[in-house]
């Protein structure tokens, strides 16, 4: 078989396989990394240290992969737009979230691709590629011509929009590589940068994850700093609006497959039910989905937050049962301080001056901080 056949039926493969896209880069050194090194230098990547660990890495696949000549890059659409609720009680997830955990399934497609290949090419080295190693994933998409990278920072491909999860694997052979993508079809729209709703855009091109909800509910471990506790705007997994907004996701398709279509748990989950829902509980919910990055903790953390930031009074007992639970987390506890000051109700102060017996100087700080900020507010949850 030529290169160029055996290009065109690795191709044909990856669709029949379900991917909804595919293209083939040269394995170079990524156009991006230099923007990366100073991404990084910035201290936009604020706590995420794997980044600065993963650095050098992606300054190349071969450091992935000995010998590497292609990436076959892939992608998948997930989910769909789901109108979001109007109840303050109910909270927000990223659409990526909402299904079974896409790293799973993009592996076990990945996977066979690979076994055809090596089908096709005995001998072949290969090494499929989910999230699971550094590798600068849009930029290599882009090179593979399937899209540009958004002022928004995110892959877009004109009929595919934005909400899609790449996939790679790099093969020590030579394909025939697809046209790069130069083209930037963002024009003078700046709709993301103006919706950010934390201001975390710099400029178009640069996050500043420091300023970002979905850095703030995914990533961070431990108390939201105070500038940020109030800012999560419903989001309680990952933020979705400069996405939302983007007008290429407006007649982008609905994701194929059914395991990352959205749970109803998951697309329009009730917050105080979080508050009060024990371990086993939680570990079954969240078996298999992505949200086991937070855990249990990150995720009550955000709900009570969020909650908090509504001024939502029907929370308080849930929230004063988190702050007086001994054998709770000090960082929920912590966050159920900060909501309950926020929501300021007579109940809610009630709550923070008698509930509390934490040693933790965490807890103890944030209930002292929690009543020095609060002025008393009527029952109904309405700054008095
Ligand atoms: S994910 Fe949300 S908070 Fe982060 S940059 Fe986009 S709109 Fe802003
Ligand atoms: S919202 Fe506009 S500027 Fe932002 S990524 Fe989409 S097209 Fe580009």
């Amino acid at each position: 078989m030529t290169t160029a056949e055996l290009t065109q039926h690795l191709k044909a493969e990856a669709l029949r396989l379900g991917f909804d896209r595919v293209g083939i880069a040269p394995a170079v050194s990524p156009p991006g990394h230099a923007h990366l090194v100073n991404w990084l230098e910035a201290g936009h990547g604020a706590g995420m240290t794997y980044m600065h660990r993963h650095v050098e890495i992606r300054r190349h696949p071969d450091a992935l992969l000995e010998g590497v000549r292609s990436v076959v890059m892939v992608s998948l659409v997930y989910g769909e737009h789901v109108p979001e609720s109007s109840s303050p009680v109910h909270g927000k997830i990223a659409r990526y979230a909402r299904g079974l955990d896409y790293h799973r399934i993009l592996w076990d497609k990945l996977e066979e691709l690979l076994a055809w290949l090596r089908q096709q090419c005995p001998g072949i080295n290969g090494r499929a590629l989910a999230d699971t190693a550094p590798l600068m994933e849009r930029d290599f998409a882009r090179l593979a011509g399937m899209g540009w990278i958004g002022k928004n920072t995110m892959l877009i491909n004109r009929a595919l929009g934005s909400f899609t999860v790449l996939g790679a694997i790099l093969v020590d052979r030579d394909l025939v590589a697809d046209d790069p993508h130069f083209a930037d079809h963002c024009g003078t729209c700046t709709r993301c940068l103006d919706a950010c709703p934390t201001d975390a855009f710099v400029s178009a091109y640069q996050l500043d994850a420091r300023r970002c909800i979905s850095y703030w509910t995914i990533e961070h471990k431990g108390p939201i700093a105070e500038e940020f506790a109030g800012e999560l705007h419903g989001w309680v997994f990952g933020c979705d609006v400069c996405q939302d907004v983007c007008p290429w996701n407006r007649k982008a398709p609905a994701g194929r497959l059914v395991e990352l279509q959205g749970r109803l748990e998951w697309s329009d989950p009730d917050l105080i039910e979080w508050l009060d829902r024990d371990e086993n509980a939680w570990r079954t919910a969240l078996r298999g989905t992505a949200l086991v990055r937070t855990k249990r903790v990150g995720l009550v953390r955000n709900a009570a937050l969020v909650l908090g930031q509504r001024h939502v009074a029907a929370a308080v007992p849930a929230l004063a049962r988190r702050l007086a639970d001994a054998g709770e987390d000090p960082v929920v506890q912590a966050a159920a301080a900060w909501a309950l000051g926020r929501i300021g109700t007579g109940t809610a102060i009630d709550a923070l001056r008698q509930t509390c017996k934490s040693t933790d100087a965490t807890v103890r700080d944030a209930v002292a901080a929690a009543l020095a900020d609060t002025t008393l507010e009527s029952e109904t949850g309405q700054p008095g």
